[in-house]
């Protein structure tokens, strides 16, 4: 079984663990450099990005990920780590010395963050996925960023509002060896995310 490690700063790292175990990983907790030895995939949890981030800097693990990304690994990043993933971060947080919070980067998108407003922080819709028809999935958000452009090299896989639409907000992307959603599949029963990315390890 393919070892795919979680990144294990902050955020729902257990959801994502059991669902890795379900469809068939093993899976490591990433703290520090070492964890990251041997891995075959990674998995950027929901969180807080501007949080992830620090603590990935303070941890020493923020420039060893970056590297990885730019070999090849496979990376799958929901909601804060679609953030982390994304090249751009539409008027991203200030720290007190007034630098702008950081990512990964490697997917080239712009993402705004909790774009989806106060009154619907959260919510739950049923979206057409491409490559998992004809069943939708069901996406859970929770204060998620939306896709705002992608580059030409990026797939986009989920609109809210069906891929039909061009005018949908853009919540799932594919690009090369990263896959990105804004929405939590962990929280739900929807374990098809998880398989698509096990592909996305085996294929590699
Ligand atoms: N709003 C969070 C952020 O900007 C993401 C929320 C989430 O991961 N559920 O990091």
């Amino acid at each position: 079984a393919p070892l795919v490690g979680v990144l294990a700063v902050q955020g729902d790292v257990r959801e994502h663990e059991q669902f890795l175990q379900d469809v068939g990983a093993r899976t490591r907790r990433i703290r520090t450099p070492r964890d990251l030895e041997g891995i075959e995939g990674l998995v950027l949890p929901g969180g807080e990005s501007t949080a992830m981030a620090k603590l990935c800097r303070v941890l020493g693990i923020m420039d060893p990920i970056r590297e990885l990304i730019r070999e090849g690994l496979p990376v799958y990043g929901s909601c804060a780590g679609l953030i982390l993933l994304a090249d751009r971060i539409k008027d991203p947080a200030l720290d007190a010395a007034g630098c702008p919070q950081e990512t990964f980067g490697g997917l080239d998108v712009t993402v705004v963050r909790n774009a989806f407003g106060r009154q619907r922080e959260s919510f739950e819709v049923d979206l057409e996925f491409a490559g998992l028809e004809p069943d939708p999935v069901h996406a859970v958000f929770i204060r998620a960023p939306q896709v705002l452009e992608a580059g030409p090299g990026v797939e986009v896989l989920a609109r809210v509002g069906g891929l039909g639409r061009a005018a949908g907000r853009i919540v799932g992307v594919r690009s090369g060896n990263l896959l990105a959603t804004s929405f939590h599949p962990e929280v739900t029963q929807e374990r098809r995310i998880h398989e698509l990315f096990m592909h996305m390890i085996a294929k590699r």
